[in-house]
């Protein structure tokens, strides 16, 4: 059976559509956002992450590495990472879990068995299954998979989306989908590009196509500031979507510092260190405007 690279299945999450949900992280996205909070989602590969604050220099790592990519040297540990091959036997041997691997490739079967744990959560709240990433749209194959097996049990299914893919990709997982929570970042293209390595036609072109098909749909803006933290682009974006008949809500996510660490772990350069979170009156005039066009929320 075809398996799926997951970093992360998060329990009794609350953030990630209506009432006590398990939340499938998916590796794979098609965009760079330099603001990205789950960088280890990025690339559709097995990575290597290492915290060298974490290592208590025992040099087991040093002992199994094929490629000789851990060096103990004076007390200090040197991980070369262009030597890796990203085969994770340090990570295995790494009881102080300064080096772990990011993705594990797993069955639909091997999900299920995690998400059916909080069956009795999602029952009592009327919850459920999400998958994110990333981006769920990379891998739609094992997406649709998963999503067909939880529908198939009753289980209310979401996803988050960037819906930066070919239209099929999406009609696909829309059939044992029950919400869509899509990201909206910039109208204008050429910003879009810079910002996040990618145009926005094809994103808004179905943001429209979604909204022809009346699934439930959330609308996230992630609010940077030098992006898209004024409120003419917020309202832009609230006219774009007010005539979608299906939108429940507008959702103004304040950017947030929190992936920081883990692009030093991955060994990647983060773009966003000199950004602030916006402060709380920022956000709620933000979200004034955008209440002139849509229901809106703060998250
Ligand atoms: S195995 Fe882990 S704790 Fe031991 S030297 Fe390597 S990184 Fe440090
Ligand atoms: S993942 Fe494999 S090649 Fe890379 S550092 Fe660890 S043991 Fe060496």
């Amino acid at each position: 059976m075809k398996k799926g690279l997951i970093f992360d299945i998060k329990r009794f999450a609350v953030h990630d559509g209506p009432g006590i949900r398990t939340t499938v992280f998916l590796k794979g996205c098609s965009l760079r956002c330099f603001w990205c909070q789950n960088p280890e989602g990025l690339r559709l590969k097995q990575e290597i992450m290492f915290y060298p604050e974490r290592c208590i220099g025992c040099g087991r790592c040093v002992a199994v590495c094929p490629q000789n990519a851990h060096l103990l040297q004076g007390g200090i540990h040197i991980y070369l990472r262009d030597r890796c091959i990203e085969c994770g036997k340090c990570a295995e041997v790494c009881y102080a879990g300064a080096l772990q691997v990011a993705g594990k490739w797993m069955t639909v079967d091997e999900v299920m068995k995690e998400i059916s744990l909080d069956r009795v959560f999602y029952e009592v709240s009327n919850g459920g299954v999400t998958l994110s990433g990333g981006d769920p749209v990379v891998q739609h194959e094992f997406s649709y998979e998963l999503l067909r097996r939880c529908k198939s049990e009753g289980l209310h299914t979401a996803i988050e989306t960037a819906a930066n893919c070919r239209w099929e990709v999406l009609a696909k997982l829309l059939s044992v989908t029950d919400l869509v929570m899509m990201d909206i970042k910039h109208l204008d293209p050429a910003k879009h590009r810079e910002v996040t390595g990618s145009s926005n036609e094809l994103i808004l072109k179905n943001a429209e196509r979604l909204a022809d098909k009346g699934k439930p749909l959330i609308i996230r803006v992630p609010v940077i500031p030098g992006v898209n933290d004024t409120a003419d682009q917020i309202e832009a974006i609230a006219r774009f979507v007010k005539s979608f008949s299906n939108l429940q809500y507008l959702e103004l996510l304040p950017f947030h510092r929190l992936g920081e660490s883990k692009y030093r772990a991955l060994g990647m350069k983060y773009k966003a260190a000199n950004l602030k979170t916006p402060p709380k009156t920022k956000m709620k005039e933000l979200a004034e405007k955008a209440k002139r066009h849509v229901p809106v929320r703060i998250g």
